[in-house]
């Protein structure tokens, strides 16, 4: 680790071309996929400039956005979905970007592909479709688009994926983004050279290769979902179907408040007032053991 990382990352950029059957110049390594996130606002934005996305949503789309001077233009959920119909309605002649995140974070919601697909034909020329697919390994449901049919056939969209979750490699750093080449070469401009250090680099092509430890990880995770929500209805709390790898569930009263009372019996969930949500929680899903250890809390929490 006294060398610096090999800036243009690639041994990883060509696992993941050949894995994606894509270019290598299609791909562009971040410090994380927050980075890309940052580099698409740097690159493409100017002030006044508009970015349209769902609200809630991940927070990264709106700090980066006003962290250029950009205006986010938020749509509301409709139902717990993303509303592509009024995201498109938003659209004017300063929209130079959209986030869309499917699943999304944190209702755990997919967006359709046939209803993503008339979206697209709606964006005008330069605009540019960012869809991002953290939690895109997760997936069960087939009805969901997968950004690299896109960027494959040529369309202006970036697909942003994660070492973080599915490969559990959060703390080192690593994602990226799949785009039309030259989309990417504007990236690169704005990209620090050595922005995915040594490790991360070398643990995320270890990583590509060890199917065996992503196929465990699906089966803990998705055993994990169904047991959470078969347990936590049982207890008569609410949940909302989920394609990620944590659920939403509703709680009788202020979401703040069972927080700190699961907190107290040493669990940690995610209050979700400030996403609009003041009677929900995000629970990521843990090992069999966590989540038992979860659901004992909710147990004497409610007292039943
Ligand atoms: N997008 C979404 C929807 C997320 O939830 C997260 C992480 N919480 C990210 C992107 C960023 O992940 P990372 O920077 O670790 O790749």
């Amino acid at each position: 680790m006294h060398r610096y990382p090999d800036s243009g990352g690639y041994e990883l950029v060509r696992k993941l071309a050949e894995r994606h059957r894509l270019d290598t110049g299609q791909i562009v390594l971040g410090n994380g996929s927050d980075e890309i996130i940052g580099m698409l606002a740097r690159a493409f934005l100017q002030p006044g400039d508009e970015v349209i996305m769902p609200r809630p949503a991940f927070q990264m789309y709106e700090i980066e956005t006003r962290a250029a001077a950009a205006v986010p233009v938020e749509v509301p959920l409709d139902r717990l979905r993303t509303d592509l119909e009024a995201m498109a309605a938003r659209i004017t002649d300063r929209t130079r970007l959209v986030f869309v995140n499917t699943p999304h974070n944190p209702t755990g919601s997919l967006v359709a592909r046939a209803e993503l697909e008339a979206f697209m034909r709606r964006l005008p020329e330069g605009v540019v479709l960012a869809l991002d697919e953290a939690y895109t390994e997760f997936v069960r449901d087939p009805a969901g688009p997968d950004s690299l049919d896109y960027v494959r056939a040529g369309r202006p969209v970036v697909g942003l994926r994660t070492f973080s979750k599915a490969y559990g490699l959060a703390g080192l750093r690593i994602g990226y983004g799949v785009m039309p080449v030259d989309v990417a070469e504007v990236l690169n401009r704005v990209r620090p050279p050595f922005n995915v250090n040594l490790p991360a680099q070398a643990a995320a092509a270890a990583a590509l290769d060890d199917d065996a430890f992503l196929q465990e990880t699906l089966r803990v995770v998705h055993a994990g979902v169904d047991y959470l929500q078969e347990a936590l209805a049982a207890l008569g709390l609410e949940c909302q179907p989920t394609q990620a790898n944590f659920l939403m569930v509703r709680v009788p009263g202020e979401g703040r408040r069972f927080f700190e009372a699961l907190l107290e019996r040493g669990v940690i969930v995610r209050p979700l007032a400030s996403y609009g949500f003041p009677d929900r929680l995000r629970v990521s899903v843990g090992r069999a053991e966590e989540n038992q250890r979860f659901v004992e809390a909710w147990r004497q929490v409610l007292g039943v």
